[in-house]
């Protein structure tokens, strides 16, 4: 059987596609190629699709014996979400009602879901636990929160089982060095500052300096992009076995400053990096840090690449070996 892996050639996707394949697995890797790299498939069946294509999806199923679905594709960026609200409700919401509408037609009932931490907002207690109160800040974090809910009627209505993992800050690239993180525009901040060090660009710009943090920019708990994989891995064998739906934080429950992912980018590629503080984002919390002790206790994850040292060090390889990011969309 196959696992059908919707955005398997973008960023998140093409780790868990990696994983997968190198686990055995059939895998059909479905992206209409917006930010997903052909050269980030790791030999997996590629369908080029949008969720917005209902008849595609329906296709998709038809064609393959796909008995479980990994849901990455989405708009993730939470300044453009604020600006552009109708498109991320668009794709995030209706493409994934599509995406499970076809599921339900075709009796498959594992889900994967990729979260995020942008369904909190600003929160009352750090580190974040599952049951914090969710009030977003930004639509992209709500367009998340709303399919999270969504999937937990379509459980009780279709029967659809799924495990929600809510990301806090996705980085790093694969030690293999062979996929990382290549987005046109960039809006992350590690590949941002990397690109500073590269002399791609001449600075980066600090999204406020008068936050309630101890050096007044914003902290963020960066999870390295292969330990994510492997919660996906992780939460599939889970709804595989029989265990029950479920939702999870993915980080690693420290918080760094962007001064300070700023100052260690300097010593791990021995190169000045410009910085001027700029206004606030909209849309942004001052502090997000998750408590990842659930899916730690009930599957059993364990982060190998928990170090902010090694996170950045991992995509300072990618970005240093792929100074233009991947050769071919
Ligand atoms: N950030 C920044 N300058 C940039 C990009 C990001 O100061 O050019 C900050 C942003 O405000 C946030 C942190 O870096 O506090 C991480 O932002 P990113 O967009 O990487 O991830 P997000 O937290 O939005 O998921």
């Amino acid at each position: 059987m196959a696992i059908l892996v919707t955005g398997g050639l973008g960023y998140v996707g093409s780790h868990a596609v990696k994983l997968l394949m190198d686990s055995g697995r059939e895998v059909i890797s479905y992206d209409n190629l917006l930010f997903g790299h052909k050269e980030a498939s790791s030999g997996s069946t590629i369908v080029v699709g949008d969720l917005l294509d209902l008849d595609k999806l329906r296709d998709t199923f038809d064609r393959h014996p796909i008995d479980s679905v990994m849901h990455f594709a989405a708009l993730a960026d939470v300044g453009d979400s604020v600006t552009n609200p109708h498109q991320y409700y668009s794709v995030n919401v209706t493409g994934s009602l599509n995406l499970a509408k076809a599921m339900v037609e075709h009796n498959i009932k594992n889900l994967i879901f990729s979260s995020s931490a942008a369904v909190f907002g600003e929160p009352e207690v750090v580190p974040i636990p599952e049951g914090h109160p969710k009030n977003p800040t930004n639509p992209y974090g709500r367009s998340k929160l709303m399919f999270e809910e969504i999937l937990a009627e379509f459980e009780v209505a279709y029967g659809i089982k799924s495990v929600s993992l809510r990301y806090f800050n996705a980085s790093g690239a694969d030690p293999s060095g062979l996929i990382g993180e290549d987005h046109t525009p960039e809006h992350h901040l590690i590949p941002i500052v990397l690109q500073v060090a590269l002399a791609q660009r001449e600075q980066v710009t600090i999204f406020g300096g008068d936050w309630d943090t101890p050096d007044g920019s914003c902290i963020r708990d960066y999870v390295h992009v292969t330990d994510l994989a492997q919660a996906h891995l992780r939460a599939l064998e889970s709804l595989e076995n029989g265990g029950p739906s479920a939702v999870y934080n993915m980080g690693n429950g420290s918080g760094y400053s962007v001064k300070e992912v700023i100052r260690l980018s300097e010593e791990i590629t021995g190169k000045p990096i410009k910085s001027v503080v700029g206004p606030r984002r909209a849309g942004d919390p001052a502090r997000l840090v998750a408590s990842s002790d659930r899916i730690k206790k009930e599957l059993g994850w364990e982060p190998k690449y928990p170090e902010l040292r090694t996170i950045i060090k991992t995509a300072w390889d990618w970005h240093s070996s792929h100074p233009n990011g991947y050769s071919v969309r």
